[in-house]
């Protein structure tokens, strides 16, 4: 599995090449057409020129400023008369981040564009935007034919395709989907969070197994994968219950990530095959309650094989 730096080296050298392309690319236009290169080198002496003159005499400053502006239109009208006589258009730096300017960090934070694949492949978090699921599919007669189920089917839809039309202004944060195996919540939780990606591309969706090995990583001392897990905008927890019964300490750093997400307005979605039963038991009386606040959050819970949704 990869690590952070290799995905940051990785990020360089595109950055790079696309820079390397942009160059060529601008040095082809120009040879062919002068015009354009005689051009932008006016324009760039004008500006050049503009500061000096502004230092030497600082009192003419909205004068000269007003002066330079018009003559700098004039060029770029003709620049852009010239481009598009002949059909020129301009470079388009596709696969570099808007957000960073692919230097995978925005004010010393690693950006969004890093966190997606340092998600995956850093963390061998579930690539869910390939993973079936979708509200289309997950439609009508997906558990049967009749009309109570149906429309029970119905009204999930429309619950999450909502939540996420709201997003980032839920009244909950925090989200628990809980019932018996077979029933389609892993199938729900990828198509709320293509929906939720629309929006927000900052999307953790990670098995409970993988989580819980984290926080053992955690107590040996490695930090940073626990951080992405911890400030991950959306945080979609898949399967809880399925990792191994831990130590308490574990335990511990679970109630821990609810508790710090929730202050610091973070999204939290879990998914269980448990009971509430055997969720209290399993993660103590505490954590639960914490998974099923009706304050700050929302429990969805798939009952029986006939899909009976109780929403509270
Ligand atoms: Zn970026």
């Amino acid at each position: 599995m990869a690590n952070l730096a290799d995905l940051l080296a990785r990020n360089d050298s595109l950055k790079n090449r696309q820079e390397a392309r942009e160059q060529a690319w601008r040095q082809q236009l120009y040879a062919m057409h002068p015009v354009i290169e005689q051009l932008e080198a006016r324009k760039r002496t004008l500006l050049v020129d503009q500061l000096q003159e502004i230092l030497r005499q600082p009192s003419q400053k909205d004068a000269i400023k007003a002066r330079v502006s018009e003559q700098v239109q004039e060029i770029e009208v003709q620049l852009m008369d010239y481009k598009q006589q002949h059909g020129i258009r301009e470079y388009v730096r596709d696969e570099i981040c808007p957000l960073c300017g692919g230097s995978g960090y925005v004010q010393g934070v690693l950006c969004t564009c890093i966190r997606e694949q340092a998600y995956v492949e850093v963390l061998g978090s579930q690539d869910f935007l390939v993973m079936p699921g979708s509200f289309a599919e997950y439609n009508d007669a997906i558990f049967g034919n009749n009309d109570v189920q149906r429309q029970r089917t119905r009204g999930i839809r429309l619950f999450l395709q909502d939540y996420a039309k709201k997003y980032p202004h839920s009244d909950k944060k925090q989200m628990l989907m809980t019932g018996q195996a077979g029933l389609g919540k892993s199938f729900l939780l990828h198509a709320l969070l293509k929906e939720l990606y629309q929006k927000e591309q900052d999307i953790c969706c990670i098995s409970a197994g993988r989580l819980f090995d984290y926080f053992h990583q955690h107590r040996l001392g490695e930090g940073y994968a626990i951080d992405l897990i911890y400030e991950a905008k959306i945080l979609a927890i898949d399967d809880l219950g399925s990792e191994p019964m831990t130590a308490n300490v574990t335990r511990e750093y679970f109630f821990e990530l609810l508790c710090r997400r929730a202050e610091n307005g973070l999204y939290t979605i879990m998914v269980t095959n448990h009971s509430d039963l055997a969720l209290k038991e399993r993660y103590t009386e505490r954590t639960y309650s914490r998974m099923v606040s009706v304050k700050d959050s929302h429990v969805l819970r798939f009952e029986g094989d006939d899909l009976r949704l109780s929403l509270t």
